[in-house]
């Protein structure tokens, strides 16, 4: 069987999805190296609800969930499968965790398609997402998260969709490969801490610039789900992709078990419209 990654990818701006920049392409490179797996599971930014899920439905439909972009934007359609079968494989394996399965509520939203896009443009590989339970502690997720390397044994990659930095008030709208230097310094930190520690990740909250490149957690969780499983496997994560974009997002992402990948620094990350209303909170 196969042994399959797990990825951590900072998507940054929806327009991502339809755009060639230097960040997109090396999430073509990492579809087209590392070996292919049975289904994805993504823990994405943008299913942070008030419990634990896993969509469940066989066809899981396409969410835009947000608004002001591009019509083009809002007509993308990812038609990658789901799978009730692996649904059932993750239940097995976060037990004594219960999570419930959803069969007809979620579906793929855009920090899912916005990514996959690129690694897997057919969208032939099976999709599920795993929802972030907004009413648990920070440790929850990575336990959550260790509990998810049984997986990888079984060929399902776990993909982490977010950004290590995301600020939104202060995105600076048209400088796309502008980076704040607070953003850099909290960036380099959780960087080291992954590389010695990843189970000791939540020790960056005591980084003093943790308040503003983590304003809001939703971004940040699915970072403490690879960090838990680098820590059930006594392995460090590592980094695949270095940049930042607008100021204040990082684009960095990371890799466990995915050695076929070299780290590149990358830029040209998609910006935000300017006729896109500056108070939205959900991309
Ligand atoms: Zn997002």
């Amino acid at each position: 069987m196969t042994h399959a990654p797990a990825l951590f990818i900072g998507h940054g701006s929806p327009m991502n999805t339809l755009e060639d920049n230097g960040f997109t392409r090396s999430w073509r490179r990492m579809g087209e190296r590392i070996p292919r797996p049975r289904g994805v599971l993504v823990v994405s930014a943008h299913w942070f609800i008030g419990a634990t899920a896993v969509t469940a439905m066989p066809r899981p439909r396409t969410i835009h969930d947000f608004y002001g972009f591009p019509p083009e934007l809002n007509a993308f359609e990812y038609p990658a499968p789901g799978s009730p079968d692996i649904a059932g494989e993750v239940v097995e394996a976060v037990k004594p965790t219960w999570v419930g399965l959803d069969r007809d509520q979620w579906g793929l939203d855009h920090g899912t398609w916005s990514v996959l896009a690129h690694l897997y443009p057919e969208a032939d590989v099976p999709v599920l997402q795993l929802s972030i339970n907004a009413l648990k502690p920070m440790e929850y997720h990575l336990e959550l998260g260790a509990s998810l390397a049984a997986l990888q044994d079984a060929g399902i990659m776990v993909l982490g969709s977010g950004n290590v930095v995301h600020n939104l008030g202060r995105v600076v709208w048209n400088q796309p490969d502008a980076a704040f230097e607070w953003a850099e310094r909290f960036d380099d930190a959780v960087l080291a801490q992954l590389r010695d520690e990843p189970g000791d990740l939540l020790r960056v909250m005591e980084h003093p610039d943790y308040g503003l490149a983590v304003p809001t957690p939703d971004h940040f969780i699915p970072l403490l789900y690879l960090a838990g499983m680098a820590a059930a496997r006594g392995e460090p994560l590592n980094p695949l992709v270095r940049g930042y974009a607008m100021g204040s997002l990082s684009m960095t992402c990371y890799g466990l078990g995915a050695d076929e990948v070299t780290c590149t620094e990358e830029e040209g990350a998609a910006t935000v419209p300017p006729d896109v209303p500056a108070d939205q909170t959900n991309i």
